[in-house]
């Protein structure tokens, strides 16, 4: 049984639903790249288990994922010590390595997880941003604790144009995508629960008994309608055009990044302040999108970032 570093990995009810846990908790379960790493291998080993029916991934702490890890200890080191900066185009340089890199360990990471062989469940608490949602939307069911919150901050504090695995319009629709993004305000898991994107909502204390209750009643159905459900849905979406305009908003993620790389002397790919950008530990509180307000109530007034 492979030991992880920054996951848990459970069995439960005889192996019919494994529970992967981010297990990072003092960094608020920021993703670095031993985390993905061993993800992508936590994915597999379940969807290679026969006896394995539902997959539910969560989080231990009071966060489900904050995101990328941007820039704690733990990531810097791994660029010199993991081994997987001097493969998939860890060794080149420039955007051809930043392409690479972000292709095999956000985009095709998080797609082959949506497309796993299983059904899985995310199951999300307290904010969730940015990339933190890559890991929700690669499920085929989100629950949420009664205080979750989703944002996608990329553009208002690093000038981006969203993730690189772009869901924000299939999950939040067109206009909500572009609102987000454009504003960086949130929404709470009800209006998630609302627009689609999450199919229950618990309180805080009954996140894991009752996620586990929803993987039982679907662990009952027979895997191969199981799998036939999903695999429609998402034959479905791909026939829409999911498939097709992840693949292209993914290059409009890499021409973005080259954009800073290129105005910026020390070539650092997302905006910097002195783009217009409000430095990332000076930046507002995240607000909820409000329907009559521009600003909620209690935030400061004027031009921040988030
Ligand atoms: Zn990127």
């Amino acid at each position: 049984m492979a030991d992880y570093d920054f996951l848990q990995y459970e069995m439960h009810d005889d192996g019919s639903i494994v529970r992967i846990l981010l297990d990072r908790p003092d960094a608020r379960n920021a993703q670095n790249r031993g985390m993905l790493v061993e993800l992508d291998h936590a994915f597999l080993r379940a969807e290679a288990d026969d006896q394995c029916r539902v997959v539910i991934l969560g989080g231990t702490g009071p966060i489900f994922s904050s995101g990328h890890d941007l820039g704690s200890k733990q990531a810097v080191a791994e660029y010199s010590s993991h081994p997987t900066w001097q493969i998939n185009g860890g060794s080149r340089d420039g955007t051809e390595k930043r392409m690479l890199q972000e292709w095999h360990y956000f985009f095709q990471n998080t797609l082959r997880w949506r497309n796993l062989r299983k059904i899985t469940i995310a199951q999300a608490q307290g904010p969730v941003y940015a990339a933190g949602l890559m890991l929700l939307w690669a499920c085929d069911l989100i629950v949420g604790a009664d205080d979750a919150v989703f944002a996608d901050v990329v553009g208002t504090r690093l000038g981006m144009c969203g993730l690189e695995y772009f869901g924000h319009p299939w999950e939040f629709g067109p206009r909500k995508a572009k609102e987000l993004l454009l504003t960086g305000d949130s929404i709470d898991v009800h209006e998630a629960h609302s627009l689609g994107m999450v199919s229950k909502v618990f309180p805080r204390a009954e996140l894991e008994s009752s996620t586990l209750d929803f993987a039982r009643r679907i662990a009952k159905l027979p895997t191969m309608t199981a799998l036939m459900i999903k695999e429609s849905v998402n034959q479905t979406q791909d026939a829409q055009g999911f498939y097709s305009s992840l693949q292209a908003c993914f290059t409009i993620h890499q021409l973005n990044h080259a954009h800073w790389a290129e105005v910026h002397d020390n070539r650092f790919p997302a905006a910097l302040p002195e783009d217009g950008i409000t430095a990332w530990r000076e930046a507002l509180p995240i607000v909820p999108a409000e329907k009559t307000t521009v600003r909620a109530a209690g935030a400061a007034a004027g031009g921040g970032a988030s």
